[in-house]
């Protein structure tokens, strides 16, 4: 064994071997801290969301190896989904793929789609697993930096940035709207010249639009493959765990072209080849729900999220307001500190808070020093709680 020699671990992903997440949470455990940190529910969604699947496991639906693509009821419910919401016509046959969650639509869809050498452009800020499977695919991450700007704010795409970003070897733009862990809400402004550079270029666009549902006040999502020019190159990535509150089904989905479904579905095959199959139904059931529930459950963000920031506001923090999302990114320098990560390991000992370093998002760990993310998809009591002990802060 050469293991002190040389690391088990390839070098794609050396870089990836560990997890801010798995160190914060052992914090919160340890130090009996509120955990902010990873963003999950605390409550289950809809019970009859969860009914529906229970149902479907006594029915004997889904208890085996459900079809490649995805249940058919569930292939519908999305296609029926995407022409409601946002008049999308996809044909529920060709043009929908079901994944095990948003995370491997990310993979299957990068792993299908690039050659080694290829270049992704990525809006940072980026999830993590976005680099991660770029480096899986052989291919190189081209970040293009969301900037603060105090004023609106928010964190803005500087599309002159993002221009200059694409090279004779860009493959692909990835992008993220409503956008984790910023909570920029992407406006229709800037997904049109998005959308416009994407076919000057010619490049593949894949979107990851799983907080869909989670947009606040005057925002609009606008699914990109809805602008001119962007249906025939655009992979779009959605996921229940998000919108119906159990993460843990891992029950997402991909639209797009047959072609682009194909090829897609081509290495989804050899990843999980199916998942999920009585939840598959009851995610069917789910989003067929009437707006109520929808409407229900951004009302109710909403207020959480208004919740957390007033108090973060109060704590000190300087706080961008999120647009969507269930997360608030924070600067933490009007508290007196600028770098993050040390701000994050001293917080559950300082407030018994635990939250994210923005900066385990960047490439250029720098322009994410000063920002910290919390998590509010929490019980009011929970954030209540939080802001009270947050408070100790502004001393
Ligand atoms: C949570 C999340 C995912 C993963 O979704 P799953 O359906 O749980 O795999 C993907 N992208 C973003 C931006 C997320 O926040």
């Amino acid at each position: 064994m050469t293991s002190t020699a040389r690391p088990f671990l390839n070098r794609r992903l050396a870089e990836f071997g560990t997890t801010i997440f798995a160190e914060m949470s052992a914090l919160a455990v340890r130090t009996g801290s509120i955990n902010l940190g990873q963003g999950f529910p605390d409550t289950d969604g809809p019970e009859e969301v969860r009914e529906a699947a229970v149902r479907a496991l006594r029915d004997g639906r889904g208890n085996q190896y459900p079809p490649g693509p995805g249940v058919p009821e569930l292939r519908t419910a999305i296609a029926a989904h995407q022409a409601r919401r946002y008049g999308l016509a996809v044909d529920p046959d060709t043009e929908v793929l079901v994944t095990a969650g948003a995370t491997e639509a990310i993979a299957a869809t990068l792993l299908a789609l690039l050659e080694p050498g290829d270049e992704v452009v990525a809006l940072e800020p980026y999830y993590d697993s976005y680099a991660a499977c770029i480096a899986m695919a052989g291919a190189t991450r081209v970040p293009v930096t969301l900037r603060p700007d105090p004023e609106q704010a928010r964190f803005r795409l500087d599309l002159d940035e993002l221009r200059d970003a694409v090279t004779d070897r860009t493959r692909l733009l990835l992008v993220n709207t409503p956008h984790n862990p910023t909570g920029t809400v992407l406006t229709r402004e800037e997904l049109t010249a998005i959308a416009e550079l994407a076919v000057e270029r010619d490049l593949l666009v894949v979107t990851d639009e799983v907080y869909e549902h989670l947009v606040f006040d005057e925002a609009e999502h606008v699914p990109l493959a809805t602008l001119p020019g962007m249906r025939e190159r655009t992979v779009t990535i959605g996921s229940a765990g998000k919108t119906f509150s159990f993460t843990g089904w891992k029950v997402g989905w991909v639209t797009a072209t047959p072609g682009l479904v194909t090829a897609v579905r081509s290495a989804k095959q050899f990843l999980t080849y199916v998942s999920s199959g009585p939840f598959q139904y009851a995610v069917a059931e789910a989003l067929a729900l009437p707006d109520t529930y929808f409407d229900a459950f951004r009302a109710d963000m909403l207020a959480k999220r208004d919740l957390l920031t007033a108090g973060l506001a109060e704590a000190g923090f300087s706080v961008y307001r999120p647009a969507g999302t269930y997360f608030v990114t924070t600067d933490i320098r009007p508290l007196g500190e600028s770098d993050g990560f040390a701000f994050c390991r001293a917080l559950p000992e300082r407030a018994g808070v635990v939250a994210i370093p923005n900066a385990v998002f960047y490439d250029h760990r720098e322009a994410g020093a000063p920002f910290v993310r919390f998590a509010f998809c929490k019980r009011t009591s929970v954030l209540e709680e939080a802001v009270t002990r947050l408070k100790a802060l502004a001393g």
